[in-house]
């Protein structure tokens, strides 16, 4: 990957609406640094991204977020969050930024809908799930095709579903479609899982979910929807093929990015490279959550790196000289 660093045209006009932070996304770290600016009297502009709530939102119960002993639903949490944000002052605006400069203060950033000036920019923009990128896949996406089981999994009642990946993420969604699909076969590369114990042993011990190893899947076909796949054991090279009505993919993600590649460093997997105290490399920026984490990726880090992000923005606006923030609220 490019990383970096010509700078963008400028495009700015003078009709840009000039706030003291924009934080680009919304998911526990966009909202963790609104909650956290706000509170500083900062009236942080949070743009949205076009998933409010980023991936926790269409997760179905978090069990790992300190404070719910019971659980909580990500749309839920979600909420929570935003409320808590909005009720010191954060304004929360459903758009999406497409283009960025950063090569100069105030930083310019261009939505849907708007352009803004900005002090310092929290870019908690999140990842997306990665593709196989197999034959069939693009064309039956949204067809029996799915990366997300709390949003499709409804669809595919008393049906015959297969899961991709051996990680926390596919035995949780597989654990999830239990409630709706007759079977669910996990297709794994390896002959071990990378999930936690727990999630392990639940999947082991659910009637409904059985496992094949050591095989990866090499393509999906259907007429106008999913109807089997072909599969490949990596061990023996022999291929086979499972009649199935969908396919539920979650082999991890890829952070979203894009808009910075050649105004950010990013490392060769997209990541923005972070330094110890949630900067990048262009001061006044600085980045939470998924964006630029590929190892912790739990909604409690990405809250904690959202509020340490917006604290060091804080900091530097208030050694800035064109601003006093009042100091942070206990
Ligand atoms: P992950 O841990 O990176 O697991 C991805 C899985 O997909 C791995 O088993 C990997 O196989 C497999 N894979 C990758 N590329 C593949 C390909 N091209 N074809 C077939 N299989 C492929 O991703 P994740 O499950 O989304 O989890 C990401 C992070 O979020 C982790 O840190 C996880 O702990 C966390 N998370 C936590 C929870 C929870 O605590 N409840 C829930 C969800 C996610 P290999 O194992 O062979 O590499």
């Amino acid at each position: 990957m490019d990383l970096r660093l010509n700078h963008l045209p400028t495009n700015r006009s003078d009709q840009a609406n000039h706030v003291k932070m924009i934080i680009l996304g919304s998911g526990p770290a966009g909202l963790s640094a609104a909650l956290y600016a706000a509170r500083a009297n900062l009236e942080p502009i949070v743009l949205t991204g076009m998933e409010l709530g980023g991936q926790v939102s269409l997760t179905n119960t978090v069990e790992n977020y300190p404070g719910f002993p019971e659980g909580v639903g990500g749309q839920d949490l979600v909420d929570l969050f935003q409320k808590q944000a909005e009720r010191f002052g954060a304004h929360i605006e459903f758009d999406t930024a497409t283009e960025v400069d950063l090569s100069e203060r105030p930083f310019w950033i261009k939505t849907y809908n708007s352009e803004y000036l900005a002090d310092t920019l929290v870019i908690a923009t999140g990842a997306q799930s990665t593709q196989l990128n197999v034959p069939g896949e693009k064309e039956l996406t949204g067809r029996g095709v799915s990366y997300c089981a709390t949003c499709d999994g409804w669809f595919f009642k008393e049906k015959d579903v297969i899961v991709v990946g051996g990680g926390d993420s596919s035995l949780e969604e597989s654990l999830f479609l239990t409630r709706y699909a007759r079977t669910i076969t996990i297709i794994h590369r390896r002959d071990s899982l990378r999930a936690g114990a727990i999630l392990q042993q639940r999947a082991f011990n659910h009637p409904k979910i059985k496992f094949i190893w050591d095989s990866i899947i090499t393509e999906i076909a259907g007429e106008n929807a999913v109807e089997k796949v072909k599969i490949k054991n990596v061990r023996t090279d022999e291929e086979s093929e499972i009649v199935t009505d969908g396919v539920f993919i979650f082999i991890g993600h890829i952070p979203n990015t894009q808009i910075f590649a050649g105004s950010l460093e990013l490392d060769e997997r997209g990541y923005v490279k972070t330094g110890q105290r949630h900067t990048t490399n262009v001061p006044g920026v600085y980045i939470a959550g998924e964006a630029g984490d590929p190892d912790y990726r739990q909604v409690v880090t990405s809250a904690g790196m959202g509020a340490a992000a917006a604290m060091e923005a804080i900091r530097f606006l208030e050694k800035s000289e064109e601003h006093q923030p009042a100091p942070i609220k206990s």
